[in-house]
């Protein structure tokens, strides 16, 4: 879906990552970083550390990690990547 369609991007955008692993289990790569408060999570293929972020705090955009041209922002409240 297109970013203007999501109600939750405008709010968080542009967070530097807090760290380059994990901060729940420290594995590096495959990293998330959370758009809200910069948490930086494991991705769903690991050990799903940023789905749980969300569960936990409800915030509801990443990004994946590290943030080039090619990364990818999901937000998980549409259940959708946005672009
Ligand atoms: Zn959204
Ligand atoms: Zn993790
Ligand atoms: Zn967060």
């Amino acid at each position: 879906m297109k970013r203007e369609d999501c109600p939750h991007v405008a709010a968080v955008d542009h967070v530097q990552p807090r760290g380059d692993r994990c901060e729940t289990c420290g594995i590096s790569g495959s990293l998330r970083v959370c758009s809200t408060c910069g948490y930086v999570g494991c991705c769903e293929s690991s050990r799903a550390h940023d789905t749980q972020h969300w569960r936990e705090t409800g915030h509801p955009i990443i990004r994946s990690l590290p943030i080039t041209d090619r990364s990818f922002t999901w937000c998980y409240a549409c259940n959708d990547y946005l672009y």
